[in-house]
């Protein structure tokens, strides 16, 4: 068996010692002669496994008493609708508006489904600059009686990233950290809500994480299903259904994982590394262009172009050879994009540096 070095965006590369441990639980967890996947969501075997998770999250993050974490289903897109259901109607006078922060493609998804449910404000956008920066804080033209300010705390196909909290008063801050969470610590104190799908940064797919405070639940507009109405969820914690049991163990491990190695603040301290390591080699070089300004670009998803495009089949193509995968651009934007989350070891990241070197050697 050869492992690669996995430069996907998500679906994205696990831990391997997460998923050695899965494989070997795989037909019998700690002596129940049942796999994970094959028992009852009520049973006392997955609630112990559900509640370590829950613990280890809230560990990890330093999440707040007065928040609840709720593991649901459907992805950031499906909680592009189900945060807006919930969160609009927190304020009591008024009708139900939020800001919002356009930073790429992601944040633009949720601007247009949050249209669905209220009035929505862009309050700041890069399309100014092409997409190249986060724009100033100063130039958000932020609404105080807004529910929330939205914002998309890394930008996986633009590689665009947020550095740090921006400072909106007394409005809560809401984040889709999909592709960010857990890579570095964050204040959760700072935001009223934060979520993500699992399947970048945390485990498979099916799984999706949303870190709520609490005065903040209980509002959901009338026409929210039940099974997405924030009570419902965090009464039954996270139980009102059947939860993606299996992407719940394996989240679990991966949290182990992190804690294990040195959680977030290691964690935070290696993403750093990594990205410093692959914007020199690219900066350095005259062959390759980051179209992200500094200071603007994210830690886990590193967007890049060749000085030629017509090079990019035969780039991808010796890059797998070396066992360098799925490093081909997201077809919105073109190009590549190395995604390098917290399952990438540095040596992935000196093996694509390696490789970058001797493609422009060869070509450049
Ligand atoms: C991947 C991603 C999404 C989409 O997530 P789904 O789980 O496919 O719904 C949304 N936002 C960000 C920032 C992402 O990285």
């Amino acid at each position: 068996m050869t492992r690669v070095y996995n430069f996907s965006a998500g679906p994205a590369a696990l831990p391997e010692p997460v998923l050695r441990q899965a494989a070997a639980e795989m037909l019998d967890w700690r002596g129940s002669g049942m796999g994970v996947m094959e028992m009852s969501h009520r049973g006392p075997e997955f609630m112990s496994i559900h509640a370590e998770a829950q613990a280890l999250l809230r560990e990890l993050m330093g999440i707040p008493a007065h928040y609840r974490t709720l593991f649901m289903q459907g992805g950031a897109l499906a909680e592009n609708a189900i945060l807006p259901m919930n969160l609009l109607n927190t304020r009591r006078s008024g009708q139900a508006r939020a800001d919002y922060i356009d930073t790429g493609i992601w944040s633009q998804k949720s601007i247009a489904e949050a249209r669905r449910y209220g009035t929505v404000n862009v309050a700041a956008s890069a399309a100014g600059n092409g997409y190249t920066r986060v724009p100033e804080r100063s130039t958000w033209q932020l609404d105080p009686d807004a529910a929330y300010v939205h914002l998309c705390s890394n930008e996986t196909i633009g590689g665009l990233e947020h550095a740090s909290e921006p400072d909106v008063g007394a409005v809560p801050l809401v984040a889709d950290m999909s592709s960010s969470i857990l890579s570095r610590p964050v204040d959760v104190s700072r935001y009223a809500c934060i979520y993500g799908g699992a399947q970048k940064n945390i485990g498979p797919a099916g799984l999706t994480i949303v870190i709520v405070r609490d005065e903040l639940i209980g509002h959901a507009q009338p026409c929210t299903p039940t099974a997405f109405d924030y009570r419902v969820v965090a009464d039954n914690d996270s139980m009102f259904n059947t939860p993606p049991t299996w992407a719940i163990y394996i989240a679990g491990l991966v949290f182990k994982w992190i804690r294990d190695t040195g959680g977030v603040a290691a964690m935070g301290e290696r993403n750093a590394a990594k990205s410093a390591l692959l914007y020199g080699a690219l900066d350095a070089s005259g062959f390759y262009t980051v179209p992200v300004a500094p200071g603007h670009r994210s830690r886990m998803n590193v967007v890049f172009r060749l000085s030629d495009e017509r090079l990019d089949a035969a780039f991808v193509k010796g890059a797998q050879a070396r066992g360098l995968a799925q490093l081909k651009g997201h077809r919105s934007v073109g190009g590549m994009r190395a995604s390098i989350y917290n399952a990438m070891p540095i040596e992935g990241v000196q093996a694509l540096v390696d490789y970058l070197r001797e493609f422009e050697r060869a070509h450049g």
